[in-house]
């Protein structure tokens, strides 16, 4: 019993690697959930390749206050996206909530 305990203290010791920190989603900046969805800041019909991880509640929260063309503007620059005073409000809002909370959200805006 002392030994596996000795031993299992000597992996705590050994193990001097600190844990990969939690991915978290691109826009609220929370730990992500079991549902991710990668994203396209700059939208795909308008030639974005990269993609970042965020929750689906807020993939839906920029689909439905920002249009394809003011994404295009935006350039994929987060910081343009924050800015925004429903963002502003969404993300004081959902900062406390589960990760995989989830909510209806307002219907995608017309392109
Ligand atoms: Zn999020």
């Amino acid at each position: 019993m002392a030994r596996h305990d000795r031993r299992k203290f000597a992996f705590d010791l050994d193990d001097d690697q600190p844990p990969a920190p939690p991915p978290t989603c691109w826009l609220c900046g929370r730990v992500l959930g079991d549902s991710v969805d990668q994203y396209h800041p700059v939208p795909k019909s308008r030639g974005g390749r990269a993609t970042v991880a965020v929750h689906p509640i807020c993939r839906r929260t920029i689909e439905s206050v920002f249009t394809n063309a003011e994404l295009a503007r935006s350039a994929g620059d987060r910081a343009k996206l924050v800015d925004h005073p429903e963002i502003v409000r969404f993300l004081g809002w959902v900062a406390e909530k589960a990760p995989d909370f989830d909510a209806p959200t307002a219907p995608r805006r017309k392109r």
